[in-house]
C-alpha cells in the first residue's frame, strides 16, 4: 500500500522494448482489441470470434488437426495439459533435456505418476539422433517429448529427422514450440508432430495468458483409452474441447480479452504471411549476430542449433552481467533477459521474437549495449551497427 492511503498514481510503466524471452512487444492493434467489449463466453458473437481463433491457429500450426484451441493459462499449462492428458501412472516416457524447459517437462511426468527416463544433451547442443536412438533402445515410452527452443540456453533441436525416428519406436512425439512457433519453422503435419503446444507471449506477440495446443487423431485416440481420468479437472483436455468444438457446454469462463488480443495477433502473422514473418525473424537474427561477433562478443550455442528468436550472449570478463541489463532498461527501456539455470549470472538472453525482430529494435539493442559496454570498460572490437547494416543491405 501507498503511505498515502487511497491515493495511487495511474498506471504508466512507460515505454518497454521488450526483447527477453518473452513477453514480447505487442502491436497497437493488438491492445486495442483487447480493450474490446466484453461479452459472455457463449455469447454468439464470442463462439465466432472463438472459430476464428481456432482457423488462425490452425495457419500458424500449420495443420489441419481439429483438436486445436488455446488453454487459458501460461505456456507451463500447454506444457501440463498435454503432460497430464496423455500420460497415466506407471506410463514411460522419456523426455529430451537441453535445459530448464526440459527439465519442468520431466518434473511434470513424475508429478503426474509417469515412469521418466531422461535423455541429457551437451550443455549448449541438442541432442543427436544417435543419443535419441540409443535412449530408445533402453526404454519402451508411449511418449518422447522434447523442447523446440530451449529458451534457457538458446538451443535450436532439430526436429524432423529425430521424428521419424520416435515413430519407428511407436511413441508419441510432444514438442514445447513456445519460444519457436511464429519465429521458426514448424510444420505440425508436414513433421508429423503428435502433440504440440505454444504461448501467446512469445513469437505470437499477444498478452501472456494462453497456451496454444494442437492434438492429432492419434493422440485424441490415446486420450480417449485412458483407464483412469485426468488427474486435474481444469486441464482436462476432453472437457475443455466440449467448450471450444463439440457442444459448447461451459467448462470455465474463457478470457474473452485475451483471445480477442491473440486473434488479433494471429490475423497480423496471417496477413504478413507465416513464411514471411520466419524469413524477417531469420534476417534480424543474421543482423543481431554479425553486430554481435563483430563486437568481439560470444554467443552461448555455437552454429548450427541457435535457435533465431532467443540468443543468450556471454558477459566478457570484467563486465556484471545484471549491471549492463539494469543500465539498458533504464537509459533505453529496453528489457534484456538474464542468464537462467547454467546460465545465471554469466549471460544475457535477448529475444527476437514476434513484433520485437525488428530491424530498428536490433540496431539500437547494438548500439546500447556497445554504449553501456563501453562504460564498463569492455572495449569492442569493431562496430556492431556496421556488420548488421551490411546484413540488412544485402537483404533489402
Ligand atoms: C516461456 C517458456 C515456457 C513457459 O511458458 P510460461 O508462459 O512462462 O508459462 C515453456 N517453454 C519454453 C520453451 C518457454 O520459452
Amino acid at each position: 500500500m501507498s503511505d498515502n492511503q487511497g491515493s495511487f498514481s495511474s498506471l504508466d510503466p512507460g515505454n518497454r522494448i521488450l526483447m527477453g524471452p518473452g513477453p514480447s512487444d505487442m502491436h497497437p492493434r493488438v491492445y486495442q482489441a483487447m480493450g474490446a467489449p466484453l461479452t459472455g463466453h457463449l455469447d454468439p458473437y464470442f463462439i465466432k470470434v472463438m472459430d476464428e481463433t481456432k482457423t488462425l491457429l490452425r495457419y500458424v500450426f500449420q495443420t489441419e488437426n481439429k483438436l486445436t484451441f488455446p488453454i487459458s493459462a501460461t505456456g507451463s499449462a500447454g506444457m501440463e495439459t498435454c503432460i497430464c492428458n496423455l500420460v497415466e501412472p506407471g506410463d514411460e516416457v522419456l523426455i529430451c533435456i537441453s535445459g530448464v524447459f526440459g527439465e519442468r517437462m520431466a518434473e511434470m511426468v513424475k508429478r503426474h505418476g509417469g515412469q521418466l527416463n531422461r535423455l541429457v544433451s551437451e550443455p549448449g547442443q541438442p541432442i543427436s539422433v544417435k543419443q535419441l536412438r540409443e535412449a530408445l533402445e533402453s526404454c519402451q515410452p508411449k511418449l518422447v517429448g522434447l523442447v523446440h527452443a530451449e529458451t534457457s540456453t538458446g538451443v535450436l533441436q532439430p526436429l524432423e529427422e529425430i521424428i521419424e525416428v520416435i515413430h519407428e519406436y511407436n511413441a508419441l512425439v510432444l514438442v514445447d514450440t513456445v519460444a519457436s512457433l511464429g519465429g521458426t519453422p514448424v510444420k505440425v503435419d508436414d513433421w508429423n508432430i503428435d502433440v504440440c503446444y505454444t504461448g501467446s507471449q512469445k513469437c505470437l506477440s499477444a498478452p501472456p495468458g494462453l497456451s496454444p495446443v494442437t492434438f492429432n487423431d492419434r493422440a485424441v485416440e490415446m486420450i480417449a483409452h485412458r483407464k483412469v481420468p485426468v488427474d486435474s479437472w481444469y486441464l482436462d483436455l476432453t472437457l475443455i474441447n466440449s467448450y471450444w468444438n463439440e457442444d459448447r457446454i461451459y467448462h470455465h469462463t474463457a478470457p474473452i480479452n485475451l483471445i480477442y488480443a491473440l486473434r488479433e495477433a494471429l490475423i497480423l502473422i496471417h496477413e504478413e504471411g507465416i513464411d514471411e514473418v520466419q524469413v524477417r525473424h531469420n534476417i534480424n537474427y543474421q543482423a543481431f549476430a554479425a553486430g554481435i561477433d563483430a563486437m568481439g562478443l560470444k554467443f552461448f550455442v555455437n552454429e548450427p542449433h541457435r535457435a533465431p528468436t532467443i540468443n543468450p550472449i556471454i558477459a566478457p570478463e570484467g563486465v556484471e552481467e545484471a549491471s549492463v541489463r539494469q543500465a539498458l532498461l533504464e537509459n533505453y527501456g529496453i528489457e534484456l533477459g538474464g542468464g537462467l539455470g547454467l546460465l545465471k549470472g554469466k549471460a544475457w538472453r535477448i529475444g527476437l521474437m514476434g513484433q520485437s525482430s525488428k530491424r530498428d529494435h536490433v540496431i539500437l539493442c547494438l548500439t546500447a549495449l556497445e554504449e553501456t559496454l563501453r562504460l564498463q570498460g569492455y572495449d569492442k572490437i569493431n562496430s556492431g551497427i556496421a556488420a548488421a547494416s551490411d546484413v540488412y543491405q544485402a537483404n533489402i
